[in-house]
């Protein structure tokens, strides 16, 4: 069993996407164990995406990432984090296989509709940079 953490970006809730986009994680053997919206100030946006703080689209994501709630999430299952970036598609939704949550929902690279973690290493990290252990609900049935 593994854990993963998931954010149904900006545009996706703006869209009104978020029950559409859980469903595909519920049809899929993962279940929802902690979940809430916030809306990502510059600093913790920049601070969740350190890794591509070098890159050249880096400000356009932190800037994208605040510009509406998100919807964040722990996904828990059987290969969650591999199971979810399945689910997910490509980074750039016009390259992901059809079915996926990024080619039905996505239009363009830059406001892709989810996040997904990458491994089970920066799962655990993640999962940790938005939930508290008590925030955690073990499912008991
Ligand atoms: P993924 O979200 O599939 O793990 P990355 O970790 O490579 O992809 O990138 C993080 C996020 O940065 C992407 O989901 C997307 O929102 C944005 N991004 C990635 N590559 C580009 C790009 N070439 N141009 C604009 N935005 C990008
Ligand atoms: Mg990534």
């Amino acid at each position: 069993m593994e854990r993963t953490l998931s954010i149904i970006k900006p545009d996706a809730v703006g869209k009104n996407h978020i029950g559409d986009i859980i469903q595909r994680f519920e049809k899929n053997g993962l279940k929802v164990i902690s979940a809430k919206m916030m809306h990502l100030s510059k600093s913790q946006a920049e601070k969740f995406y350190e890794v591509h703080k070098a890159r050249p689209f880096f400000k356009d994501l932190v800037s994208f990432m605040t510009t509406g709630p998100v919807f964040v999430m722990v996904l828990e299952g059987n290969n969650a984090v591999q199971v979810n970036r399945d689910l997910m598609g490509a980074t750039d939704p016009s390259k992901a296989e059809k079915g996926t949550i990024r080619a039905d929902f996505a239009k363009t690279i830059d406001e892709n509709a989810v996040h997904g973690s990458d491994s089970l290493e920066n799962a655990k990290k993640e999962i940790e940079f938005f939930f508290s252990g008590n925030e955690i609900c073990e499912r008991t049935r």
